[in-house]
């Protein structure tokens, strides 16, 4: 199975062999197709085995494609634990996007806050974020959700060892309710499964 059979268009395919990926990966197999489906997903995947283009590929083939004009608003919210893993999904984003015309902006806590509000203006579709710091930026009415469609949480389970419960709940409860809820972690706890009980709708479970 190729990337083309998992169904993305050739603008996405091109950028991931430029990335020098010949074939997905187990995640990327089983994940690509239901995102791709607009289906909720509950993903058991460790960092290393290829989950950031498992989400990061078929979000960007239905913004591109799907949902028509480009609002230049938060249409996809990516929340992950830490600095370093949100500039590499940011990273993955551009690489992968550099064929279509999506923006994207990153923001992450312990830097100055003035560049990321003036990435903000103006305009993202992808947004990837580390929870405290977008909550700050949220409550301060620098980001705006209504246009929400995709929301991912990214290693749910070192963000809530992290401490971020609360924060990443009162930022999806800015969110519509009506989107799709990835959802990736590399343990199931019992606080996990409570998370995605309170947000993830008749998920689909990929293990790998
Ligand atoms: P991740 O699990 O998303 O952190 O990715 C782990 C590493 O695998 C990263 O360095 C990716 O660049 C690489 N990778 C992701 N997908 C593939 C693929 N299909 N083939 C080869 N390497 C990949």
């Amino acid at each position: 199975m190729d990337f083309e059979a998992l169904g993305l268009s050739p603008d996405l395919v091109k950028a991931v062999t430029n990335r020098g990926y010949t074939e997905p990966t187990p995640i990327q197999s089983k994940a690509i197709p239901l995102v791709l489906d607009g289906c909720d997903v509950l993903a058991a995947a460790q960092t290393g085995t290829g989950k950031t283009a498992a989400f990061v590929l078929p979000i960007l083939q239905r913004l591109a494609f799907v949902g028509g004009a480009r609002s230049r608003q938060v249409r996809t919210l990516v929340l992950t634990p830490t600095r370093e893993l949100a500039s590499q999904i940011h990273q993955s984003v551009l690489d992968y996007g550099q064929y279509l015309d999506l923006r994207s902006a990153v923001v992450f806590g312990g830097v100055k806050a003035d560049p990321q509000i003036a990435a903000l203006k103006q305009g993202v579709d992808v947004l990837i974020a580390t929870p405290g710091r977008l909550l700050d930026l949220a409550q301060q009415g620098m980001v705006d959700f209504s246009a929400l469609e995709v929301l991912v949480l990214d290693e749910a389970d070192r963000m809530l060892d992290m401490g971020f419960i609360h924060d990443i709940r009162r930022i999806i409860d800015m969110l519509p309710v009506n989107r799709q809820t990835l959802m990736f972690s590399a343990t199931f706890s019992k606080d996990i499964r409570s998370l995605a009980a309170s947000y993830l709708v008749d998920p689909e479970s990929v293990d790998v």
